[in-house]
């Protein structure tokens, strides 16, 4: 039987954009599309043309993507004609391929916010459908709290999405817009509002308030409906929207889903779910969220001695998935409280082929519980882990060595406009690196002493220079610990090279400096021995 076809709509750029601390500018804007598009993601709402500059710009020329490239805005306002709008005005010559509107469903808004009768707001819908379609745009029409105007009056909310419908638009999607909907009330709902509207044209908008916005997708979807609008990593206001980046592999991974369904996304493009996922995070600054389902650094991480062992002999014993099929990977944490046997599977995954009763093993896992003791953590530093391994059963080449660094940090005044002065930080580094017989010395400028240190090591490192050129750090975070006098700083460090490989690596010491030096060491090293460079 031939699968059903589920079309996915990711309003990252738009309802996303109104979480708390994010600001994309049009370059970011641009990035996220090209990104969502690389994904296959059928439909990207890219903003609100006339609403504020970016969005304006955003939608100024063609972005030739192969998505459906979606612009955002209200139905004419009640009073005016369509000829006389300027917010419809904006939308109508936006470059986009779709146009979704946005209209009251629930009476209640229609009389208290929107202050006009029902029937004017059923006739804006109307006509400002039409007008769209006229000027050769595929229209979606986004219900505004759907659920809540359907308990309310639900001849009316259903009026409002059969308006569009009956006007041509593609879509109707109905939106949980206060997120408080349940599941089992969305799934009944829809169900009801596709014997008056099919499913290959209602789309389901869920938000997170009660945690619940993907169960609240899925459900439309088994009700009937067959698009589903979310964002990346459930960004939006208050708790979020629902999250493609759960949505996507459930689709694709679950028998449910995937034998019944079709979406745009391939396999290969399935891999590459997490580090999509990761680099929005990057771009918003933000830490990855470790727990994350599917994706994240914890998604397939096992802590316990006995699990551990047993997912050695057979993974699927406690995974739901393959991590491999989103990009992600299995970890078996490597902590204080791990047995032997965490530590020989993380061997085995890092291909190191030991005996179980090599004496060496005893000897890692007790210089391992040494350094967690004293602020190492390996368990979020798998490349320093794999370097520590690597070191006590031998097999670490020496590169080069770091002879001497210097790091200055300098506040210099200088005397600015009229009688003002300015206070300028300047910050320098000096390395020496022996490698064989040369001696090598770099200088560099930074933004910061580990910033300084990062680039004058890197500046010339002879003959591996060529291997650290597409290196670089995505994330730099310290942490203070044990409070007071004695405190000693954790540097933990992520880099990323050109090939889209991450690792992280860690540093520990009373001096900031020192701690970033060592995860900064460790980060090169580990690049050197993964692309197995020469002694
Ligand atoms: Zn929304």
């Amino acid at each position: 039987m031939a699968k059903e076809r589920l079309y996915l709509f990711d309003t990252t750029l738009r309802d996303g954009a109104q979480t708390n601390g994010v600001d994309f500018t049009l370059a970011d804007k641009l990035t996220i599309a090209a990104m969502l598009d690389g994904l296959g993601i059928d439909y990207v709402e890219g903003g609100y043309p006339g609403a504020n500059p970016t969005d304006t710009q955003l939608f100024s020329e063609d972005r030739k993507l192969r998505t459906t490239f979606t612009a955002f805005g209200m139905v004419r306002r009640p009073g005016r004609s369509t000829s006389n709008d300027p917010g419809l005005a904006d939308l109508l010559n936006a470059k986009a391929d779709a146009i979704c509107f946005v209209a009251k469903s629930w009476d209640y808004h229609v009389r208290v916010a929107l202050n006009t009768t029902l029937e004017e707001n059923l006739t804006a819908i109307k006509e400002s459908v039409r007008a769209a379609k006229a000027k050769g745009r595929e229209v979606l029409l986004d219900c505004e709290h759907f659920f809540d105007g359907y308990k309310a009056n639900r001849e009316y909310a259903l009026a409002c999405a059969k308006a569009a419908y009956d006007e041509g638009a593609r879509w109707v999607v109905l939106c949980d817009t206060n997120g408080g909907t349940l599941p089992h009330e969305v799934e009944d709902i829809v169900r009801e509002v596709i014997k008056h509207i099919p499913g290959d044209h209602v789309g389901i908008h869920a938000h997170n308030d009660t945690e619940q916005a993907v169960a609240n997708s899925l459900a439309a979807v088994r009700a009937g409906a067959r698009q589903i609008q979310g964002t990346l990593n459930g960004l939006g206001e208050r708790c979020g929207n629902a999250n493609l980046v759960s949505i996507i592999p459930t689709l694709k991974l679950k028998p449910e889903f995937s034998e019944r369904f079709d979406i745009d996304v391939s396999e290969a493009q399935l891999k590459a779910l997490k580090h999509a996922s990761h680099a929005l995070d990057e771009m918003l600054n933000r830490a990855p969220n470790r727990h994350a389902p599917y994706v994240g650094e914890s998604a397939f991480a096992t802590k316990a001695g006995i699990h551990a062992s047993a997912i050695m002999k057979e993974p699927a014993t406690y995974e739901h998935v393959a991590p491999e099929a989103i990009g992600n990977k299995r970890r078996l944490l490597v902590s204080e409280q791990s047995g032997k046997s965490n530590v020989l599977a993380e061997l085995d995954r890092i291909g190191l082929k030991v005996d179980k009763d090599d004496p060496r093993i005893a000897r890692l896992l007790d210089e391992l519980k040494e350094r967690e003791a004293i602020g190492y953590a390996y368990e979020a530093a798998d490349a320093s882990f794999e370097l520590l391994a690597r070191r006590v059963l031998g097999t670490v080449p020496k590169f080069f060595d770091v002879t001497y660094f210097d790091v200055k940090v300098e506040q210099r005044t200088r005397n600015g406009q009229g009688s003002a002065s300015v206070n300028e930080m300047l910050t320098t580094a000096v390395v020496k690196v022996k490698i064989g017989n040369d001696t090598l010395i770099s200088a560099a400028e930074g933004n910061g002493p580990v910033n300084a240190l990062d680039v004058a090591l890197r500046k010339d490192l002879g003959k591996y220079q060529k291997y650290i050129e597409g290196l670089k750090l995505t994330d730099y975070r310290v942490r203070i610990l044990n409070a007071g006098t004695e405190a000693v700083t954790r540097v933990l460090i992520e880099s990323e090279d050109e090939t889209g490989e991450h690792w992280a690596t860690v540093g520990v010491s009373p001096n900031i400096i020192d701690a970033s030096f060592q995860a900064l060491m460790d980060s090169i090293v580990y690049k050197l021995v993964k692309d197995n460079a020469p002694a």
